[in-house]
């Protein structure tokens, strides 16, 4: 027997495992490495890693679309000498740029993101893509423009600890162990969220809003610790633009703020005295703050809240590590996608805002489209707007694990080595805030290409090959790794890897005078509002009631990995409703319900529970056969960031068959 060392990549916690091989090489088992900062922590997606590989619908060839809509098999050479004709093709005819290049989920913390980005400016199109559009990025930009640097939670040191729009126990699973035993060493929870998880069941206080009407109670909690006089001298005194933000909150109305969120004025009172007095305070804002109409600025009225309640309780990881750089410094120019329309996510992140690709696609603007590691036809809102336009390109290649809706969509499907078949180089931060870089092994025989591959293969076909002098990725990683005095050897050695950087904190990241920002004057450059002030609110038609999509249960990752038997088992796409919609809709757990918006219609089975809120409805995302991104809408893109609206859609619904 033999163990070979895993890091979990399905979540952010990054677990660090075993796999216990068997003489023959199969895999015996996945568990946690005691030894490692995770301490053994598993949870059953980490332990059902190797299980990934073998789920159905798995690509393990290269596969070209005929005219017929059919599949051919054709080698690996064949079919990237067929992805660079087309790319020459389209840089000859429209420019490198007419080209796009997305890296997804799969590439998350992982050094094929970076690659993917150096490898299409080598091309020499600027329309290179990461998960950034729909994931964290937004988040980023308005805590960086607040307060210099998105941080990370430092749960062990907080007195009162605010879950907003996170669901630690089903995404975090080894960040909720952490902050359990925080809560049982005496540290309050507060959860924000409209629906109850299990968080809600540690005796914490639950703020149950509507989904979407985080900013209104944003910017009640303020109004009150206004009113309360909790803001500290030395919290004021380290910001700047209070004054501002004291006058926008002088005609508040915070009854009729949280009438819109559905919460009362004790429940948020009892809120806000804990956040404000029972400090130090921290605040973990999730995705769900962020993928709403008003994301941009709910992030950022969250922020102002962690400001003026202090920042003692937050760490600022050190990234991204300092890797050597790559040996050609690109040329590349032309029309970003979104730089017009989202410069400040385009001018922050540096690169394209593919949520509007489609709209580029329709202009004819975009003629060529490679995903490496994305579903973005199941993840980018409005599915079928996006079929519909992925339909005209010249030409598209998908680069995955599984036959997935878009790699089904496309001209040329190119097979991906899974997690466990290749070596990665994670960036790991630990719930302490450390950051630690680190390897995982390849422990079963790869049915495709690694990225790193992939990518170098293609540039020797396209010509600057002698940019990419790596053949593999240990290869790669030992040439990132070089002025660290790092290699993959030396990360094997010890289970943690290698410790990066230690705990950092506000000071450390702040230049000499600078103050955190309540007002962000660069925020009126752009044409939008230093401060993120409550927008006008729409109330719901009677007859609708709001959707969110932010929703995941405990075995399911994203939208990934749906075809995993041991990750779904019995799970399927659910609509979970509050007993008094369900009634009124005559509907019982167990029923077929039809959720309808517009022209799409979709049926899901109905779970009928007091976990969520009157007059609205949760299910996840990511199900093909359900899929809900028919119900987002380009036109409700965060106006600042792009993000998509998936927190809060308006929907009608009906017993089927009723
Ligand atoms: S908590 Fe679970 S999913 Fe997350 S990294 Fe650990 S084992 Fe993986």
């Amino acid at each position: 027997m033999q163990e070979k060392k895993l890091i979990c990549g399905l979540c952010a916690c990054n677990c660090i495992l075993k796999a216990i091989i068997n003489e023959d090489g199969s895999v015996k088992e996945v568990k946690g490495d005691p030894e490692s900062i995770t301490g053994g922590f598993a949870c059953s997606k980490g332990r059902a890693l190797t299980k990934i590989p073998k789920a159905k619908n798995r690509i393990t060839e290269a596969l070209v679309k005929q005219k017929d809509g059919s599949f051919k098999s054709v080698t690996m050479l064949e079919a990237l000498e067929l992805l660079a004709q087309k790319m020459l093709a389209i840089k000859q005819d429209f420019g490198a740029s007419a080209f796009a290049i997305h890296s997804g989920q799969a590439a998350v913390r992982r050094q094929f993101s970076r690659l993917t980005g150096y490898f299409s400016h080598l091309y020499g199109s600027v329309n290179y893509s990461g998960i950034g559009t729909t994931c964290n990025v937004s988040k980023r930009i308005a805590y960086t423009m607040t307060m210099g640097g998105l941080p990370k939670c430092d749960y062990l040191n907080a007195k009162t600890i605010v879950l907003w729009g996170h669901n630690a126990p089903n995404t975090h699973p080894y960040d909720w162990q952490v902050i359990k035993n925080c809560c049982a060493n005496g540290a309050k929870l507060i959860i924000i969220n409209p629906q109850k998880t299990e968080a809600c069941r540690e005796g914490c206080l639950h703020l149950a809003l509507k989904p979407g009407t985080d900013i209104y109670l944003a910017w009640a909690i303020l109004k009150i610790a206004a009113q309360q006089k909790w803001f500290t001298e030395q919290n004021i005194a380290a910001t700047s633009g209070f004054e501002a933000l004291v006058s926008s909150l002088e005609n508040l109305d915070t009854a009729e703020m949280l009438d819109h969120c559905g919460l009362t004025l004790p429940e948020v009172n009892k809120a806000t005295k804990l956040i404000f007095q029972a400090t130090p305070t921290t605040i973990m804002a999730g995705t769900a703050i962020e993928l709403q109409q008003h994301g941009f600025q709910t992030a950022r009225a969250i922020a102002i809240i962690q400001a003026m309640c202090g920042t003692k309780a937050l760490l600022f990881p050190k990234m991204p590590p300092a890797y050597a750089p790559f040996p050609v410094k690109p040329s590349f120019n032309g029309e970003m996608v979104g730089a017009t329309e989202y410069p400040v996510f385009t001018d922050f992140v540096g690169y394209a805002q593919s949520n509007i690709l489609s709209k580029s696609i329709n202009e004819g603007k975009i003629k060529g489209l490679l995903i490496v590691g994305g579903n973005p036809l199941a993840t980018w809102a409005n599915s079928s707007v996006n079929q519909r336009s992925f339909a005209k390109l010249d030409f598209m290649a998908v680069m995955d694990n599984f036959l997935t809706i878009t790699a089904k969509a496309a001209d040329l499907i190119i097979p991906a080595a899974c997690p466990t078949e290749k070596y990665e180089l994670l960036e790991c931060i630990s719930s302490t805030g450390e950051v630690y870089l680190n390897l995982s092994e390849a422990v079963l025989p790869a049915k495709g290409l690694n990225e790193v591959e992939f990518f170098k293969a293609m540039a020797d076909l396209l010509g600057f090959g002698e940019a990419m002098p790596w053949q593999n990725s240990l290869t790669y990683f030992d040439y990132l790794l070089k002025p660290l005095k790092l290699n993959c050897q030396s990360l094997l050695q010890n289970s943690n890897g290698f410790h990066y950087a230690a705990n950092r904190k506000l000071q450390d990241i702040q230049k000499e005078n600078t103050s955190i920002n309540l007002t962000v004057p660069k925020l009126a450059e752009y044409g939008y509002s230093t401060l993120p002030l409550p927008p006008v609110y729409e109330k719901p038609a009677a007859d609708q009631i709001i959707l969110t999509t932010c929703d995941k249960s405990r075995n399911l990752v994203h939208s990934r990995y749906r075809n995993v038997k041991e990750l779904v088992k019995n799970e399927e796409p659910t609509l979970k409703l509050n007993p008094n919609t369900a009634s009124f809709y005559q509907i019982i757990t167990g029923d077929t319900v039809q959720i309808k918006r517009g022209e799409h219609t979709l049926l899901a089975k109905a779970l009928v529970t007091e976990n969520i809120t009157e007059g609205t409805a949760a299910i996840m995302h990511g199900w093909a056969n359900c899929n809900v991104n028919y119900f987002t809408r380009l036109e409700e893109l965060d106006a600042i960031s792009g993000f998509p609206n998936s927190a809060a859609i308006p929907i009608s619904l009906k017993k089927y068959g009723g």
